[in-house]
């Protein structure tokens, strides 16, 4: 793909793998799971001491939610980040939260593990580049009428900061269909894994917006052999401030993490029996390998 120096796959380097306070992003199926919004502190500390029961590895939880409409529920902002925190303490889960301004990337990084870029802040080349130069780990989702070049090539603005941290999400997009809230496109999983050595990343939640297609489409996910998935959960979706109609139950999540265990099982053998995959370095060298980034950085960004 023209123009990509540091996202491109590379043959040393077929995965990338990204420490999340621990949690090895690339090497291991991750479950980011949470509320569509931080709202109260108990909704989301029950919530991230529910998900973190079931097996999730990470919080997710926005406290800047970018809305259609300026007058829907715009997050709590700061109050939002004390409440994340609050959570880490009680559950260890790693925090994602969104970030949408380029002069909030310091301080909400303070809070944040992984700050996410969204759909809609995609091309925000401002934006990326200060998150590049945070050094943190990035969830960068699909924007909704982005191509995948165009999104490898944001992917590449917050690499060419010096930042390898980076995390690829698929959202849906937009198209005709308008049956679904977007039209989730799996096939980014095997054309990420592809053209770079970045993980990817699926929300069935903003990809199809309808409860009943979440468990199908993580499932699927999974099959289609992507890095880890990003769940709504709610305690109580119907009171939800935001995307009420798309976050599972805590119960629904839990038999949805029963499924996706039992289905890795299956799906660990046979992407383990893929072609090439022997002949890929192990997750070990990988991590090796990606110590040499920063010398290849030097030389690719002149
Ligand atoms: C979100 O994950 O909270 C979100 C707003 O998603 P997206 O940017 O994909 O719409
Ligand atoms: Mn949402």
């Amino acid at each position: 793909m023209k123009n990509l120096k540091l996202a491109a796959a590379r043959p040393d380097l077929l995965r990338s793998v990204i420490d999340v306070n621990g949690v090895k992003v690339g090497q291991e199926f991750v479950v980011i799971a949470g509320p569509c919004s931080v709202e109260t502190e108990k909704q989301t500390v029950e919530t991230a001491i529910a998900v973190k029961k079931a097996g999730a590895k990470m919080l997710r939880g926005g406290a800047f939610k970018p809305r259609t409409s300026p007058y829907a529920f715009q997050g709590l902002g700061l109050k939002g980040l004390k409440i994340l925190d609050k959570a880490r303490r009680e559950t260890g889960l790693p925090i994602v939260t969104e970030v949408v301004d380029t002069r909030d990337v310091s301080w909400v990084g303070e809070y944040a593990d992984v700050l996410q870029i969204g759909a809609r802040n995609m091309q925000n080349f401002s934006l990326l580049r200060e998150v590049g130069k945070s050094g943190k780990p990035i969830l960068l989702k699909r924007g909704m009428y982005s191509t995948l070049e165009e999104w490898l090539n944001c992917a590449e603005y917050i690499l060419a900061e010096g930042n390898p941290n980076v995390i690829l999400c698929e959202r849906g997009i937009r198209t005709f269909e308008t049956y679904t809230r977007n039209t989730l496109d799996l096939s980014m999983v095997p054309a990420v894994h592809g053209e770079s050595h970045l993980p990817i990343f699926i929300d069935p939640s903003h990809g199809t917006g309808i409860l009943s297609m979440i468990e199908p489409m993580s499932l699927a996910a999974l099959a289609a052999g992507a890095d880890g998935l990003e769940i709504e959960v709610h305690i109580d979706p119907p009171s939800a401030l935001s995307d009420k109609d798309q976050q599972l139950t805590v119960p629904q999540f839990e038999l949805l993490m029963k499924k996706l265990a039992q289905a890795r099982e299956f799906f660990g053998q046979l992407h383990a029996g893929f072609a090439g995959e022997s002949e890929r370095p192990g997750a070990e060298q990988r991590l090796e390998a990606q110590s040499d980034l920063p010398t290849a950085f030097a030389d690719a960004v002149d």
